[in-house]
């Protein structure tokens, strides 16, 4: 697609999401809080979808992992051992003229982006960036002066404070990463569970950056939901490589399968020697083709015993592990997996939006959508069949999430299905009284979203038909 077809389609999403209820600017009534957004009724359904189909294939479909649900605030000491307290950075820089502040990296991959060119900043430091910038003439993107301050680093977690005397208070941070909640409990979890090498532990929940630069939508929020994965193992025993390979399939296979991506838009990109973390022997990032850009999706890292290592030197408790086989101990190493699912759902909604004639749907795969069925009475003036149109929602909605439209015409209620994705639509018609005669009596119109088509059902094989279809 080019640039400008991207740039629309962006712009679209954003409006539909806004009008259709899934993602709403924060805190909109007091003029919007950068960087962060609420997820409606019908975002909210999608986002809780794609969390819970993460941990179903994940953490509950695998023998070989667990779950666990750690703090949001921890000691602060594990910002220290994990390296975040100190480097976990960005370069910033500022506009003296209209004061905007901007990462500087992405100032600078935007600038030659636009160009179609491209500069690697990854892991420059910040008299390098200075260069770049002052080289290329690289001007404020809001403002257009060329007037800035030198780059300077800051560090991307949110402070707070625990304790309400001023006197007594610590300083503890806001998670900045779901994964070093699993280092932490390493040590519970193999004392309190059967678990054996190799094994996983999988964990889902909010984490805090503070990020400064224009977040692109939810791609890049202050606060995000994480869904990471620590994955153990012996290196003795187990080859890294083969288990490296075997985690990008995996994730692979969740973005096409359960979430209907084209492989198309997907791509992977090693990190480069400079890029990567000293301890890391191997990262590579799923990337996907945003309309900004293919950026990163979901990352994944050979991290060693780093970790474990250093929680073991600043809280002093030992974290080897002992083979049960041979009663020797060693620290275990680590493949981590991590993702946002907000990243997930932006990428599926872009993914899914589908225009034909003056018709715009989102072709979410069933399994995710935030509804699996919307039931409509034909008319919503003629009580027998508002009656019969509820009878059977309140029975589906025993089994689905389902959606309920008595307002203005089918076609209307059609129209605002399609744009939310909902896969089937059930209208009660006077067919389904009886009033055409025996054959219809009992039977309800099921349109599907994707083709348009309609079929008759019988009622009593309504709830089979659905499960069929949305759950294949
Ligand atoms: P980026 O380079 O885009 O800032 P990162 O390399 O810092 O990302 P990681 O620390 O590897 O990201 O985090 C793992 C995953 O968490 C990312 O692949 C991304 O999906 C998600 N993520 C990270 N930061 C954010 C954010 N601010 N908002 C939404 N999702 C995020």
């Amino acid at each position: 697609m080019d640039e400008k077809k991207t740039d629309i389609l962006m712009e679209k999403i954003v409006a539909l999401a806004k009008r259709r209820g899934f993602v709403f600017p924060g805190s909109e009534i007091y003029g919007g809080l950068a960087n962060s957004y609420e997820y409606g009724p019908v975002g909210a359904e999608l986002k809780r979808n794609i969390q819970n189909e993460w941990w179903r294939t994940f953490v509950q479909g695998r023998g070989d992992m667990v779950g666990l649900d750690s703090s949001i605030i921890l000691h602060p000491k594990v910002w220290e051992a994990s390296g975040h307290a100190s480097g976990f950075s960005d370069a910033m820089i500022e506009c003296k003229k209209c004061h905007t502040r901007t990462r500087a990296d992405h100032l600078i991959e935007n600038h030659f982006e636009e160009r179609n060119e491209s500069m690697g900043v990854e892991g420059k430091k910040e008299f390098e960036l200075d260069e770049i910038i002052q080289t290329n003439k690289i001007k404020c993107p809001v403002c257009g002066s060329f007037d800035w301050t030198p780059v300077r680093k800051f560090n991307l977690l949110f402070e707070t404070h625990v304790g309400i005397v001023p006197e007594s208070q610590s300083k503890v941070y806001l998670r900045g990463e779901t994964a070093q909640g699993i280092f932490v409990a390493f040590k519970n979890i193999t004392d309190s569970t059967r678990v054996k090498l190799p094994f996983g532990v999988g964990q889902l929940g909010k984490s805090f950056r503070n990020e400064i630069t224009k977040g692109n939508w939810i791609f890049r929020t202050l606060e995000f939901e994480q869904a990471e994965i620590e994955y153990f193992f012996n290196p003795e025993l187990t080859e890294w490589k083969p288990l490296f390979e075997k985690w990008k399939e995996d994730m692979e296979a969740f973005v096409t399968g359960t979430l209907g991506v084209s492989k198309e838009n997907l791509r992977w990109r090693e990190h480069g020697d400079e890029e990567r973390s000293f301890y890391s022997k191997r990262t590579e990032d799923l990337e996907y083709r945003f309309p900004f850009g293919f950026k990163e999706l979901w990352g994944l890292a050979y991290r060693t015993d780093y970790d474990l290592n250093q929680h073991m030197k600043f809280s002093g408790i030992d974290l080897s592990y002992t083979d049960p086989a041979t009663g020797k101990k060693f620290v275990p190493h680590v493949i981590e997996p991590a993702v946002g699912i907000n990243r997930l759902m932006a990428m599926t909604m872009l993914e899914s939006y589908r225009e034909e004639n003056d018709r715009v749907y989102l072709k979410l795969p069933p399994r995710i959508a935030p509804y699996k069925v919307a039931v409509f009475p034909l008319l919503a003036n003629k009580p027998a069949l508002v009656e019969k149109a509820r009878d059977i929602h309140d029975e589906l909605q025993k089994r689905f999430p389902v959606a309920w439209d008595d307002r203005g015409n089918i076609g209307k209620r059609y129209y605002a299905q399609d744009e939310i994705g909902t896969p089937f639509c059930v209208t009660v018609d006077f067919d389904t009284l009886g009033e055409g005669g025996n054959e219809k009596k009992d039977t309800v119109t099921v349109r599907d979203r994707d083709t348009g088509e309609q079929e008759r059902v019988p009622i009593t094989n309504l709830g089979e038909y659905l499960h069929g279809n949305v759950y294949r």
